[in-house]
Order: structure tokens, then sequence, then C-alpha cells
């Protein structure tokens, strides 16, 4: 890729806090469409970047385009106007309420009064919450709160996916499901997905291309076979 018709790119981005340099100088190039991972190990700067991403966070330097358009300065409920949408890395969903009254809140802004019910039960069945949509949100598995997330998140139909560990914490199934949904989210929308996740085999399932980042900076970025061959990256993320 050229990165002339990236969706989303990043010129010399950094985030300080004080003295440390949590991500340093990144130049990101998303495509339209791709479903691109990002790892690197504890502290390495991908919860940071992906704020700054969002606009969660402001960068110390550096520039954020989206669809060619610099949005550096732009605020988070602009970006999530512009299509741009995030799942934290700590989950935020309502746990006094339920199921369904965590998808509605996304929702209710954007979809019109008689759609609306119609919207939620489309967003539900499609992250199998169907069968808990009346149950309250601290009563869900972990699993299913991480799906709910998702689903609150992508409910809108976002051009741009940001996914801060989707499958952290979840059984070997459920990540599996996991890595089903993103799939179908990218298939079915034509979604552009930027996913952190530690679980290597998760990154398998669903990457077409990987961004490893180390110490804030972009260390190593290909196919996942690339970065898996990669002896530096073995060293540094492997832990070999
Ligand atoms: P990762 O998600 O890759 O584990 P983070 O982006 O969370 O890494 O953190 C990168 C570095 O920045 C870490 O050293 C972390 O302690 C630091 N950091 C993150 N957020 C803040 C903050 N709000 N204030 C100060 N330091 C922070
Ligand atoms: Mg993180």
């Amino acid at each position: 890729p050229t990165g002339e018709d990236a969706l989303l790119r990043t010129d010399g981005l950094t985030k300080r806090f004080g003295g440390l340099v949590a991500v340093d100088d990144v130049n990101l190039r998303i495509q339209r469409g791709e479903i691109r991972c990002l790892i690197g190990p504890n502290g390495a700067g991908k919860s940071t970047l992906l704020k700054l991403l969002v606009g969660q966070l402001s960068p110390s330097e550096g520039h954020i385009y989206y669809d060619g358009r610099d949005i550096t300065g732009l605020s988070q409920h602009e970006r999530a106007r512009g299509g741009m949408s995030m799942k934290f890395q700590v989950p935020a969903v309502y746990g006094d309420l339920s199921v369904r009254q965590n998808v509605h809140i996304p929702l209710q802004r954007e979809v019109g009064r008689g759609r609306i019910d119609a919207a939620i039960e489309e967003t539900l069945d499609k992250f199998g919450l169907l069968d808990v949509a009346d149950t309250r949100a601290t009563d869900l598995s972990h699993g299913q709160q991480q799906w709910l997330e998702i689903a609150m998140a992508s409910a809108l139909e976002p051009e741009l996916l940001l996914l801060d560990e989707p499958a952290a914490g979840m059984s070997i199934r459920e990540t599996e499901k996991t890595a089903e949904y993103v799939h179908r989210l990218n298939e079915d929308r034509d979604m552009t997905l930027l996913v952190i996740e530690h679980d290597i085999d998760f990154v398998r399932a669903i990457a077409q291309s990987v961004t490893v980042l180390h110490r804030g900076e972009v260390f190593a970025e290909g196919t996942i076979e690339d970065i898996e061959n990669d002896p530096e990256v073995r060293r540094i993320y492997l832990g070999e």
C-alpha cells in the first residue's frame, strides 16, 4: 500500500506523559476494509495509540488524518460522527441496566423511533445476546460483557472500529466466537478494524496485517507470517 488512499493515517504521532514517551513518532497507514492487529508487550503504548486515534487523548506532536482530512483537533464526539468508534480495554457497560437498555444508548441518538426496537434486536442477534436481552449487564459472563461492548461500539455501523483487547480473559470457545464476530463486521458491513490483542491465536484468526509496537515505536509491520517468523519480534514480543 502506498498510503495514498488510506482510511486512517498518522504522521509523527507522539504522546508524552511527563518524561515518558508512550507513543513515539508513529506513522500508521490503515487501508479501507482492512483488519489490522496491533500487538506488542505490555506497556508498549498500544492503548495510548488507540486513545489518540479516537480522540480521548490529544497528541504531544504529530497529526491524524481520516479519509485524507486532518482530524487531530477534533473531539471524540466529532470523530464518532465522522464514522469512528471504539471499545476500550476497561469495560464500559452500564452494570445496572439490562443488555437491551445498554444497546439502546448508542442507537437512541441516531436511529429513528419507529426503527429503534428492530435495530436493537438486530444488534443483539448479531452478537448472540438475544437470550440475555433482559439480564442486567453486571450479571453477564465476562465474554458476554465483552460482546455487549463490541455490540454497543458497532451498533451505529462505524466505518472504522477500534477494539482494545476484545478477547482478553475469554475461553478458547469465546475467543473463536469473537473472531467470527470480527470477521462478520468486516465482511457484511465492510468495516475497517484496528484491533489490539495479546492472544496470538486470535491474531492469526483475524489479522490481514500486523503492526508491532515496542516502547512506543513501530517495531515491525507485515503479514502475520512475516511477524511470526521475524526473530527480532519473537525476541521482544514472544519472549524468546
Ligand atoms: P499497552 O496498552 O501497550 O499495554 P499503554 O498505552 O497502556 O500500553 O501504556 C504505555 C505507557 O504509558 C506505559 O508505560 C504506561 O504506564 C504509560 N501510561 C499510559 N497512560 C498513562 C497516563 N494517563 N499517565 C501516565 N502514564 C501513562
Ligand atoms: Mg493496553
